[in-house]
């Protein structure tokens, strides 16, 4: 399967919550930038895109904390029109 390339998929910084270091697609690697299973070129743990799918925590829920400032993320993103 072919990448996406990073535009079509609208990379951009990420956010605590929603980052290419908390998504099943990232691959960490040596120095400041990993991989991507599914996109494109070099990818920051803190960047984030449409197609972000978010690992399981094994520790269990996210704290009131993380889960109050991610509805808040995603409530501005449908505002914006930026999803
Ligand atoms: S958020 Fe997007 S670019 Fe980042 S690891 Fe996940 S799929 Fe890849």
């Amino acid at each position: 399967m072919d990448k996406h390339p990073q535009a079509q998929v609208r990379y951009r910084r990420g956010f605590a919550s929603d980052q290419c270091g908390k998504c099943t697609m990232y691959r960490k690697a040596d120095g400041q930038y990993g991989t991507c299973t599914d996109v494109n070129g070099q990818i920051t743990a803190y960047g984030v895109c449409d197609i972000f799918k978010g690992l399981v925590n094994p520790f269990g829920r996210l704290p009131q904390h993380e889960r109050i400032m991610r509805a808040n993320w995603h409530h501005h993103r449908m505002l914006s029109g930026t999803r």
